[in-house]
């Protein structure tokens, strides 16, 4: 069994170790600073002497698998063992914060299902299928209070029945003796994870968002260097677009939403052009063709351009495509199987409705309208 050392002192970044087993990748030590994967907070990484530590999961006899991935150490050698305390320390301020948070949503009538403690932002999925944003900003500022009020945290071992006395937020999930922990003055909730000293620690937190998640609110929170460099990153972005869009701050919206406009009106515009000039490009081909016989050829307009020409008249058969090999034909389904039936060597891929038929071929495009000349006109 292993001296859990962060089950006392959370702010323990060093231990000298020695090797007691290893289970695979797992390496166990007689005693560890590293806290393994659980209760949504991801296990720690560092060093044991040269050895690289990428993380750290739960045996099932509780004592930490330190993985360590190709060579390993050799059991009963002893080696400083050392955290990746950059790491340790944001997920110990986002799982902190996670309590402060889940304690305050809690008073306003919203449980907490699950959470999550990522590399971006923590998430808290509640047991409500919504929230207001306005709620979830009323709980950010008190829980930004509580951050400058500097409240206490701290772990306390104590029995069942005490723990059941506290009448907390969250019923307890362990057997025997239970580890509770305080937010003075707000908060107690069971959990064996490691935590800050105090509120304060966490300096920065921010509502990040909400999403849909089996029927439940989940929200998404930022905290300490997380939240900064967030805040910096978002104001960098309003600044470019503010200089883009030649515009005030607070004028990026109403400019944006002007762009979008003049947007959809310059498509608009370039769609009936193309159409035009796919209308004038059809009917000189059809001028060229004799009487009867099927307009073919190759276009560098978008192929999409030639439908109202090319529907336009009822009953002239006319096969067109373009750079990309997208086609259109007009023909009759009969006339279309013989085209796709004579045409196998090019795989004519699509189908369509009455007479009109688009899809996409493969091959060399002149050489094919040649031959489809030959099957339609010839
Ligand atoms: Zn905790």
């Amino acid at each position: 069994m292993t001296d859990r050392l962060y089950e006392s002192d959370g702010y323990m970044r060093e231990a000298e170790a020695t090797v007691i087993g290893i289970d695979g990748d797992g390496v166990i030590l007689d005693r560890t600073v590293f806290y393994p994967e659980g209760g949504g907070q991801p296990g720690d990484r560092g060093m044991l002497g040269r050895f690289i530590i990428s993380d750290t999961l739960k045996g099932e006899d509780g004592s930490p698998r330190h993985i360590i991935k190709g060579e390993k150490p050799a059991v009963g050698e002893t080696l400083p063992l050392v955290l990746d305390w950059e790491h340790r320390y944001l997920y110990m301020m986002e799982h902190s914060a996670q309590h402060l948070v889940s304690s305050i949503l809690f008073r306003h009538g919203i449980g907490t299902v699950a959470v999550h403690q990522g590399e971006r932002f923590f998430t808290i999925e509640t047991d409500s299928a919504s929230i207001d944003d306005a709620l979830l900003l009323s709980v950010e500022d008190e829980a930004l209070r509580a951050v400058s009020e500097g409240h206490a945290i701290e772990q306390r071992e104590m029995s069942h029945e005490e723990a059941e006395a506290l009448g907390m937020r969250r019923s307890i999930k362990v057997e025997g003796r239970v580890k509770v922990v305080f937010i003075s003055g707000l908060d107690a909730v069971a959990c064996g994870g490691v935590h800050l000293k105090s509120t304060s620690e966490i300096g920065e937190l921010s509502y990040y968002g909400q999403e849909r998640i089996r029927g439940h609110v989940r929200t998404m929170w930022k905290c300490g260097p997380l939240a900064v460099s967030s805040r910096r990153e978002n104001l960098a972005i309003v600044r470019a677009s503010s200089a883009l869009l030649s515009s005030e701050i607070d004028g990026i919206v109403e400019a944006i939403g002007h762009l979008a406009e003049e947007n959809a009106e310059l498509r608009h515009m370039v769609k009936k052009a193309r159409r035009a000039s796919a209308s004038f490009e059809y009917s000189l081909h059809r001028r060229e063709t004799e009487e009867g016989k099927a307009v073919i050829f190759h276009t560098s307009e978008e192929i999409s351009s030639f439908e109202d020409a090319i529907s336009e008249t009822d009953s002239q058969e006319a096969l067109i495509v373009d750079d990309s090999a997208r086609f259109m034909f007009h023909g009759t389904g009969e006339r279309f199987s013989k085209l796709r039936e004579g045409l196998k060597a090019y795989s004519l891929r699509g189908g369509g409705r009455g007479m009109l038929y688009r899809g996409s071929l493969s091959g060399d495009i002149s050489r094919m309208l040649k031959e489809a000349g030959e099957l339609l006109n010839g």
